[in-house]
């Protein structure tokens, strides 16, 4: 096989559930070798097993993406057989919500580091190939609350404004060499990070989306795919919200 019709290499970060393992089957279905990346081996593992079983070619990579040597160490690792990842999903978060008050300093340090200073160990290990292939595609997933602010979500809203901010920057580094950089701002998705609230704030977010519905997994995974393909080429810098209408 020719390097032109090989398939495309892509690592989704925060794969084994919810939105990333959608990103990463998306992908998949779209033609592209998909690395799925999570904490821990077991949920990376079944999502790779599913898409294996499904046709799609996949592996699985437990690595903490707080950690910037283990991301180091793992990507060394990549690019000692591959020449390099063409998608990176910069996908993985958690939240740790508290007022500022009651925010501890380690909940404020889990936050960013998970969400947003992964993006940087990712992207500065991986984007180098890309920038030098003059080819690539990265996305970035934040959140309405980067853009809006959010009481009791200090540390998530700064860790997705940042995004924001890091994205617009490398979308500018990287546009030279035909590497795109986006990012995606989803409002209230069911996943198991929502599935947690309580029916009185489940009834009064409702309240605040146009659609008055939560959106799915894949009403994320189909535009990170667009923005992945080749028709997304002339792309680059864009906040995409997906959020049934709540940030206009
Ligand atoms: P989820 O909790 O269902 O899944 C998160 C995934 O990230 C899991 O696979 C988990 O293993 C992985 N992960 C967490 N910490 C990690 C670490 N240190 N190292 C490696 N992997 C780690 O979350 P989700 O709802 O699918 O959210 C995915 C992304 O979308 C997150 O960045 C989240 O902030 C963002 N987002 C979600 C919503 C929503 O409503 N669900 C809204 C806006 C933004």
């Amino acid at each position: 096989m020719t390097e032109e019709n090989s398939p495309k290499l892509a690592l989704v970060t925060g794969a084994g559930r919810g939105i990333g393992r959608a990103i990463a089957t998306a992908l998949a279905r779209d033609g592209m070798e998909v690395i799925c990346v999570s904490k821990s081996p077991d949920s990376c593992g079944a999502a790779a097993q599913a898409i294996s079983e499904n046709g799609g070619l996949a592996q699985s990579l437990a690595v903490d993406v707080s950690d910037g040597n283990a991301v180091r160490e793992a990507c060394e690792k990549i690019l000692e057989e591959r020449e390099c990842v063409d998608v990176l999903v910069n996908n993985a978060g958690i939240t740790r919500d508290n007022l500022l008050f009651r925010m501890g300093e380690e909940d404020w340090d889990n936050v960013i580091a998970t969400n947003l200073s992964s993006c940087f160990h990712w992207t500065k290990a991986l984007g180098r190939p890309m920038t030098r292939k003059r080819r690539g595609r990265i996305v970035n997933v934040s959140s309405v609350v980067g853009l809006t602010g959010n009481a009791g979500q200090a540390n998530y809203s700064a860790a997705k404004a940042g995004i924001i901010g890091f994205t617009k920057s490398l979308a500018r580094e990287f546009a030279g060499r035909s590497v795109t950089v986006n990012a995606v701002a989803p409002g209230f998705i069911e996943t198991d990070m929502t599935s947690g609230l309580d029916e009185r704030i489940l009834e009064a977010a409702i309240s605040t989306i146009p659609l008055k519905r939560f959106g799915t997994v894949d009403d994320i995974a189909e535009i990170v795919a667009f923005i992945c393909s080749e028709r997304a080429g002339y792309i680059t810098g864009q906040v995409f919200t997906v959020d049934g209408g709540m940030v206009m």
